[in-house]
């Protein structure tokens, strides 16, 4: 049904007049250092839910609103807090679940944030700030477009609304499963839309339809029984250093790709990237080559990757001429999207297995998996969004996009929910330097995704 008051004009002259107050409610919300780590102070993670709380119930929208800490499923202790609010359909109508996350990485080097991380700065445009971005704007996006819904539909409203604003995204997400399981009826929905992704740029929107998923191991290296003196020894036995850069090579085919059989590719066309936009985001030096084959786009978001992000070895500055009877690292693996985690994984530690040289000892432990997700973006609710972001961002076709990241998570709410279409969204663009220092939020972007999740949301109660 038609409804003059519901163009998208009149929409967004409703959500550009409440904007202010959603920056403010944005602002505040990066005032809170809510860092979810170990280490750093929960009571901040629980001062950011309570807040949250608070303005989802000022909404006046739900019947029950919850500040919900669950047990890990596998283990001793709690998660972090998370939101959870809901309101049932009308007969015959749709939910929809909402979901962000109001945690935090931590601010990383302070030496190089140019303002203040939990102290937000306006500049160019663009607020500066830990959480501005990834995925406080989440939040908001969620909170003024329900204000934004209230205001338009009134008496109208007639789908049913799900909200989970999760606190611990940046930490692993390690009681998710459990906040599944004690509160399904909170979350049971036909529609997801989860608010923690990319856009193309500020001018392309942009809806995410595959994630990389990610296998991470620790790997102990070990050939000697005790340290002995290199002089006296070397040249006759391996030192783990040496055992352990040989088998790490062993990873990498010469052009850099994944050497390891089984890691499977994800076939599907990729936009056009080029090397130039490469080197730009990567600060790639001069005269350092690219890695891997095909498509750059394909590289990042359906081939698999290996990183080594952490080695534990005798410092440069505490080196002696000792050979190294073990050496630890900590291996981090993409996975394509399409192939479990599990099954990468067998193959993964079969490779490293049959190449480590000279028969040293292996141990692998803190082994950490999260799925791969393939968006199906042939059904309606897809299809609804691409046309709410196609009139929010003034005509530009959106684009569908992979992610080289993973978000484990969106993997355990499928299984759980299976028969519910998916919608990956977010408020990043290529800028917003999400967990590094300097992180910021484009606020025409803000505005876009706002208005955007609005036009969905009343499109979709209005098409039933
Ligand atoms: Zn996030």
């Amino acid at each position: 049904m038609a409804h003059s008051s519901r163009s998208v004009d009149d929409i967004r002259d409703r959500i550009d007049s409440a904007f202010p107050e959603s920056l403010e409610t944005l602002k505040s919300l990066v005032r809170i250092p809510s860092v979810s780590w170990d280490g750093f102070p929960s009571d901040e993670v629980h001062r950011s839910a309570e807040f949250v709380a608070e303005r989802v119930r000022a909404l006046g929208l739900f019947g029950d609103v919850r500040v919900v800490t669950e047990p890990f499923p596998d283990g001793p202790g709690y998660g972090q807090p998370a939101v959870l609010a809901r309101r049932n359909p009308a007969p015959g109508y749709p939910t929809v679940l909402l979901y962000a996350h109001h945690d935090v990485q931590p601010p990383g080097d302070s030496l190089v944030w140019e303002s203040d991380p939990f102290e937000p700065v306006e500049r160019d445009g663009r607020l500066y700030g830990r959480g501005a971005a990834d995925d406080k704007a989440g939040v908001v996006v969620h909170l003024a477009a329900l204000r934004a819904l209230i205001d338009i539909l009134g008496d109208d409203l007639n789908i049913g609304v799900a909200l989970f604003i999760e606190g611990e995204e940046e930490f692993g997400s390690r009681s998710f499963t459990s906040i599944l399981d004690r509160h399904a009826t909170m979350l049971e929905s036909d529609v997801i839309v989860v608010a923690d992704s990319d856009n193309r740029s500020e001018d392309i929107p942009s809806l995410t339809v595959s994630l990389r998923g990610n296998v991470a191991f620790s790997l102990t290296v070990s050939t000697l029984n005790h340290a002995s003196h290199s002089g006296m020894l070397g040249g006759a036995v391996p030192d783990a250093m040496m055992a352990a850069t040989t088998l790490l090579s062993r990873l990498y085919n010469d052009d850099g790709s994944v050497a390891i059989a089984g890691l499977e590719t994800h076939d599907a066309s990729v936009p056009d990237f080029t090397r130039e936009e490469l080197v730009h985001d990567s600060g790639l030096k001069e005269g350092v080559s690219d890695i891997g084959t095909g498509p750059i786009l394909s590289r990042l978001w359906f081939q698999p990757a290996i990183s080594i992000t952490g080695i534990d070895a005798p410092t440069v500055q505490n080196a002696s001429n000792t050979l190294i009877p073990s050496v630890t690292v900590k291996i981090s693996v993409r996975i394509a999207p399409g192939q479990s985690s599990a099954d990468a994984f067998k193959h993964i530690e079969k490779h490293i297995r049959t190449t480590v040289p000279w028969g040293a000892h292996l141990e692998f432990s803190h082994i950490d998996l999260g799925d791969s997700f393939l968006v199906d973006s042939s059904g309606s609710a897809a299809a609804l969004e691409l046309d709410a972001l196609r009139d929010a961002w003034d005509g530009a076709d959106p684009v569908k996009v992979g992610v080289g990241g993973s978000i484990p998570f969106v993997a355990d709410l499928v299984h759980r929910f299976p028969g519910a279409q998916i919608l990956i969204t977010g408020v990043e663009d290529p800028l917003s330097r999400a967990h590094s220092p300097n992180e910021s939020l484009s606020l025409r972007v803000l505005r876009r995704a706002i208005l955007a999740e609005t036009l969905f949301l009343v499109r979709l109660n209005d098409r039933e």
